[in-house]
């Protein structure tokens, strides 16, 4: 029987040692790259509403103060950005608080209905500027209830439905449904509006990723909102799924644990 020498021994702690330290040193350079990546993404995207707000403000003093109607829009075009500003830091506080646990979740029993009922009754409004028609689908006999963070929720419904509407077209339909099996309450958003192409489909959950820039910043899309919303279901141990039609229009479907 042949034994391994104490030698032997000493080279293969050393080496598993060397392994594990090379493993914890790729790690932490790894950390520090998504780090300086993402404070590069975090400052190109407060340049822009900075920049747009200073361009606005400099023209003004250049001369474009004297007239009233010049005035009037430039105004506003400089609140509007300082308004994207300061969503965006909101967003960015949000999505930092979650990934670093700070921000605690309190789950309670409430209808999932209802919180639908809720969002979409605040963004009819929106809705309604843009002639976009939202349908809401559920049995009324039911009741649909959970035990979740119902702000949280109400956020990720938010967010979905109001994406459902800015990437519509004018006089575009979303249909929202509201479904329950035995163990689940299951949440569709359907729009009409363009569609995402498939490439794309994977990474719109990315932060700060955007099919198109400008559409969502024209639209005051920070990039953060699905980002946000994968975060909250995934703290509800659940996910988003979506899927896509270019030129057709999305689905967007998440479900929470039905309460019996
Ligand atoms: P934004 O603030 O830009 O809306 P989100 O994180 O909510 O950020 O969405 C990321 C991107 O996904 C959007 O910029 C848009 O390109 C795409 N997107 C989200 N929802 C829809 C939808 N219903 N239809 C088409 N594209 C969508």
């Amino acid at each position: 029987k042949t034994s391994i020498s104490p030698l032997r021994k000493i080279n293969k702690t050393i080496n598993s040692y060397a392994l594990s330290k090379n493993k914890e040193i790729e790690t932490l350079q790894k950390n520090a790259e998504f780090r300086r990546e993402f404070i590069a993404d975090i400052s190109h995207e407060l340049k822009t509403p900075i920049f747009a707000a200073q361009g606005f403000i400099h023209t003004l003093l250049d001369g474009a103060v004297d007239d009233d109607e010049v005035r009037y829009k430039f105004l506003k075009r400089a609140a509007k950005s300082l308004n994207s500003l300061d969503k965006l830091v909101q967003d960015l506080l949000t999505l930092n608080q979650m990934e670093s646990g700070v921000i605690k979740f309190h789950f309670e029993q409430f209808d999932l209905k209802d919180v639908l009922l809720e969002v979409i009754d605040e963004l009819e409004h929106k809705a309604e500027k843009r002639d976009v028609l939202i349908r809401f689908y559920y049995d009324k006999e039911k009741t649909f209830l959970t035990s979740a963070d119902r702000d949280k929720i109400f956020r990720v419904c938010q967010n979905l439905i109001s994406n459902a509407i800015k990437y519509n077209h004018d006089g575009g339909e979303v249909e929202v449904r509201l479904n329950s099996n035995k163990n689940q309450q299951i949440v569709d958003v359907k729009d009409n509006g363009k569609g995402i192409p498939p490439e794309d489909l994977k990474r719109i959950f990315e932060r700060f990723y955007r099919v198109d820039k400008s559409r969502s910043r024209e639209k005051g899309g920070t990039g953060l909102g699905l980002a946000i919303v994968k975060h909250i279901l995934e703290a509800h141990k659940s996910k988003i799924s979506v899927s896509s039609t270019l030129g057709k229009g999305s689905v967007f479907s998440f479900s929470l644990a039905a309460d019996k």
